[in-house]
């Protein structure tokens, strides 16, 4: 961790760990399927893993900060082979087999959420979830959302940057063994999935941050 000089104030933990709950929109609580677009939550994203002042900061997701991330609550369940599916991370594109029209209503939905079609990825809470669930499983849920949203690589295993605008070339991550060792790491063995002398390694150690049970309810890994 950074070391703090005379005038700053390092955010504790604590600082940012109530605030998610806090985060849920009411809204989520009432009848009818809803997804509403939440910046607070974006901006909570932001202080709690890709700010290096931050304790919960994570390097991994250092290609991140010129990320424009969206990030949709949502009450409606999702549930295959039997788990319940509380976050996903997606790339912001439609669906290829959508035709023109279907591709329109796609941005214009988007468009009508985030104020803006210019997102790179889009991450989708299930708030029921998140209201029941610990502090430790908000931050290893929405941790590991965010190692899905990565980086793409060329023939030589280097990070892509655009060359217009420097940017990072953006793409989904999946649930690859090396990319998640962090996971394990922060979190335990029992947040995550797969198995590599690595991911072991990393399991047999103490959690960093705290032991959470977020197997399989991601989405984006299924
Ligand atoms: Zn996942």
């Amino acid at each position: 961790m950074k070391k703090a000089n005379k005038n700053e104030v390092v955010p504790q933990a604590g600082d940012t760990a109530a605030s998610l709950s806090s985060l849920i929109p009411i809204e989520m609580a009432e009848p009818g399927d809803k997804f509403m677009a939440c910046p607070k939550t974006v901006e909570w994203i932001r202080a709690t893993f890709l700010d290096p002042n931050s304790p919960l900061y994570n390097v991994e997701h250092d290609h991140l900060s010129s990320a424009e991330i969206g990030v949709l609550w949502t009450n409606v369940p999702n549930n295959r082979h039997m788990r319940s599916i509380v976050a996903t991370a997606e790339l912001c594109m439609p669906p290829g087999s959508l035709n023109k029209w279907g591709k329109a209503r796609w941005w214009s939905q988007i468009e009508q959420w985030f104020g803006t079609t210019a997102l790179d990825f889009v991450v989708t809470f299930f708030a029921p979830y998140f209201a029941g669930a610990t502090e430790i499983e908000h931050f290893a849920v929405s941790d590991h959302e965010l190692y899905h949203c990565g980086q793409k690589r060329d023939g030589f295993g280097l990070p892509m940057f655009k060359k217009k605008t420097g940017k990072p070339v953006f793409g989904l991550r999946g649930h690859d063994v090396e990319e998640f060792v962090g996971i394990y790491r922060r979190y335990g063995y029992q947040a995550g999935a797969g198995d590599s002398i690595a991911l072991i390694n990393a399991a047999r150690k103490s959690p960093e941050i705290g032991a959470a049970q977020i197997a399989r309810i991601c989405g984006t890994c299924q």
